[in-house]
């Protein structure tokens, strides 16, 4: 820190839950033995929470940790954005509910569409015209949690990438497989994790984006542009000029980075959000599911810097008061 810089402001008190790693000895070959701990602590929000780029959040290995995610915005999220191959494995998401499990889904159940069982009749009819609409079901694999997950989606049937034959059309000739399109996920996974410092309402706009991040790209690319603008509104950067008339994101971010030096890294990353924002608002947006978990790979970023430093923060200041770790009799 430097001499001249005020010290953060605080917003508010909040408790919360925080993890951290503990070494707790030795695995073979020298590698560290660590479990999670959880702990309830009482932490304030500074206003101005200051960018930083910290070297510990990739320092442990252990992958449950708060300070390293298993993966900063989830694999398997990019995995349902492409079109899945029948008998080939379901994507296992990170449970949105107890966010330590994962979710493991049954065979799909489909519907074949009536314009697909009419043509069925027809005398030119080819597999590749079957199509119709699937549900699949999901249960956490967390014996504590079990949230229930449903997916739904469309269905059409097309020359298969497999090699393995075992399939019902296999006596007609050629190989078919169905290709399954996956347009919502009930409750939403979490499009990216967030910080347990973040503001309730970034929390909630990132959550508005994920319910729409397989039925509409564009729509969840806009959602998280406009995650972007509750930051800055929580940060007290204005959405609105003196005479009333509404400030583009753009002038926004360029005023919340000139107010402090450490932050026009982080304004970059806020910028290609916006971009993005900006691409998924037109009329006629052909933004992807994939480009925009790409978009929510960037945003995890400069949350990460936002705001796990106010964590590590927090932590630290339970250890202090305790002289030691802080532990729950
Ligand atoms: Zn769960």
């Amino acid at each position: 820190m430097t001499g001249t810089r005020a010290p953060p402001r605080i917003q508010s008190e909040v408790e919360t839950f925080i993890e951290y790693p503990v070494y707790v000895g030795e695995l073979g070959g020298g590698r560290p033995a660590i479990q999670v701990e959880r702990e309830r602590v009482r932490f304030s929000i500074a206003k101005s929470p200051t960018p930083r780029r910290l070297a510990t959040r990739h320092n442990f290995e252990q992958p449950d940790s708060v300070y390293a995610p298993k993966m900063p915005v989830d694999a398997a999220l990019f995995d349902f954005a492409k079109t899945i191959e029948s008998d080939q494995p379901w994507p296992r998401p990170a449970c949105p509910s107890c966010q330590t499990g994962y979710v493991g889904f049954s065979s799909p159940t489909e519907d074949e569409s009536h314009a697909s069982v009419s043509a069925r009749d027809h005398f030119a009819f080819e597999p590749e015209w079957i199509s119709g609409t699937f549900v699949i079901r999901g249960k956490c694999e967390n014996p504590e949690c079990q949230q229930a997950v449903y997916g739904t989606g469309d269905y059409h049937v097309g020359l298969s990438q497999k090699s393995n034959r075992d399939d019902e059309f296999e006596r007609q000739g050629p190989p078919y497989s169905k290709y399954y399109t996956v347009t919502h996920l009930h409750p939403p996974m979490w499009l990216m994790p967030i910080p347990q410092s973040a503001p309730d309402e970034v929390r909630e706009a990132v959550m508005r984006a994920s319910r729409v991040l397989f039925a509409d790209p564009g729509l969840a690319a806009t959602a998280l542009r406009a995650t972007v603008e509750r930051f800055l509104t929580s940060q007290g950067i204005s959405a609105t000029r003196h005479n009333g008339q509404f400030r583009n994101v753009h002038e926004r971010i360029k005023e919340w980075r000139d107010a402090d030096p450490d932050r026009p890294q982080v304004a970059d990353l806020f910028f290609a959000v916006k971009w993005l924002g900006n691409a998924g608002t037109h009329e006629d947006s052909d933004l992807t599911t994939i480009e925009v978990l790409d978009g929510a790979r960037v945003l995890d970023e400069a949350f990460h810097r936002l705001f796990l430093g106010p964590d590590i923060d927090a932590h630290a200041r339970t250890i202090n008061a305790a002289k030691g770790p802080s532990r729950q009799p």
